[in-house]
């Protein structure tokens, strides 16, 4: 099993495979939620239970077909698994996918038809916001059901989790500058910031605030210009090729698909942690990167901090920020153990978080699987 889809046929699953597809991947449930009058189509992908709820954002988008917003909830929710799971949060993997055009086809009355079949569940799946959907349609579901975890502050919900973010990629960038200078530290490291949006801004900040000397570059030039006033840094011409900059780091928190054919060659850092999503083009990119020796925070490892953070509400007490930080410092000991399978295995850093992953979901299933047994015959 990995992480990654494999690439699914064009156009979604077909509705007979769907099962096979299930099987192959180990999913646990998939439902379809029809409700004609609130206009509402929408598939709930849950894909492994064993950490705990399965969780994951809910997209909306104009899919092409049927099949495809199937294909694309399952994918997802395979994903989700194993960012908690790697990021050490107990919680399982899911997705919603909902059919329809998020700019013209959104109402009150939707998600609150889809918070009313989330209810149903009962706590088995738990959404959140995602691509197409907002905090104003997490509101209207939390008017049907609890089982929502992305909320804004006022609601309940975790408030900003950017600085959480920036925190997990900065805590990652020092394991790995341990593993490449025999140091954690962070005075006199050259790092380029490609991206100074709510994570990037705050990166910076505890780069600067460390010693590192930073330059930053964003498509939005006065962004940019501002990040550079407000601490010191310099300002690159070309945001779009910081990867080819000769600094110890290179930290993407813009677009995804930043390692690709292109930019690999132009590389001349030594390790690429940042926070945006999908880094890789390829997974063959990803080879390529551990071949040439730089090394590479897998992206959902790096940037878990935002997820460790907004979902520590679900934990004994409700809301801690105190230990939601402790544990989102943790993905620098989360870092360490991945390149420790990338050397025991001479795998990729990126394989290396799917065994993490995989090996802490059999750890629990075992432990739980050792108390059921011990409890046989006391009751
Ligand atoms: P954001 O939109 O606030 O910031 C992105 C910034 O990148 C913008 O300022 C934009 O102008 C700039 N940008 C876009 N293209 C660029 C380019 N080619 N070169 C340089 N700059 C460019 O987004 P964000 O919330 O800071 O997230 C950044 C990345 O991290 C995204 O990929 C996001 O999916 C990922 N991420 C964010 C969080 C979070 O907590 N916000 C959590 C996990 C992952």
């Amino acid at each position: 099993m990995t992480r990654r889809a494999k690439k699914g046929l064009e156009g979604g699953i077909p509705m007979k495979a769907t099962f096979e597809y299930m099987e192959r991947y180990d999913y646990e449930n998939l439902v379809l939620c029809q409700d004609r009058s609130a206009g509402l189509k929408a598939v709930i992908a849950i894909h492994d239970t064993t950490l705990g709820p399965a969780t994951g954002g809910c997209r909306m988008w104009p899919y092409e077909s049927e099949e495809a917003a199937i294909e694309d909830a399952l994918r997802l929710a395979r994903g989700m698994t194993y960012k908690y799971a790697a990021a050490g949060v107990n919680l399982g993997g899911g997705k919603v996918a909902i059919i329809g055009d998020y700019r013209t086809q959104k109402t009150e009355g939707l998600f609150r038809s889809l918070g009313r079949f989330i209810h149903r569940l009962g706590g088995l799946y738990i959404t959140g916001e995602d691509v197409g959907t907002t905090l104003r349609d997490m509101e209207y579901m939390r008017m049907e059901t609890p089982y929502v975890i992305t909320l804004p502050a006022s609601w309940g919900g975790a408030g900003p989790i950017s600085g959480a973010t920036a925190l997990g990629v900065v805590e990652a960038m020092r394991a790995l500058c341990e593993e490449a200078y025999g140091t954690s530290d962070l005075a006199g490291r050259t790092v380029a910031v490609q991206g100074v949006g709510m994570v990037g801004w705050e990166a910076v900040r505890i780069l600067v605030d460390a010693g590192a000397k930073v330059t930053v570059g964003d498509i939005d030039r006065e962004k940019a210009e501002a990040a550079g006033r407000a601490f010191g840094v310099e300002v690159t011409e070309d945001p779009n090729r910081m990867h080819a900059l000769p600094v110890d780091v290179y930290c993407p928190c813009a677009l995804g698909a930043v390692i690709n054919d292109d930019t690999l060659k132009d590389l001349k850092c030594r390790i690429v942690a940042g926070s945006a999503n999908n880094q890789l083009k390829e997974e063959r990119h990803g080879e390529e990167l551990h071949r040439r020796g730089i090394l590479y925070a897998p992206d959902y490892i790096a940037n878990a901090g935002g997820t460790i953070f907004d979902t520590d509400r679900l934990l004994p007490g409700g809301m801690n920020a105190e230990r939601a930080m402790e544990n989102v410092r943790r993905i620098g000991e989360t870092m360490r153990s991945l390149l420790a399978i990338s050397k025991e295995e001479g795998i990729p850093t990126y394989q290396a978080a799917d065994r993490f992953a995989e090996r802490r979901i059999a750890e629990v299933a075992r432990a739980r699987a050792l108390a059921k047994e011990s409890s046989v015959g006391l009751r």
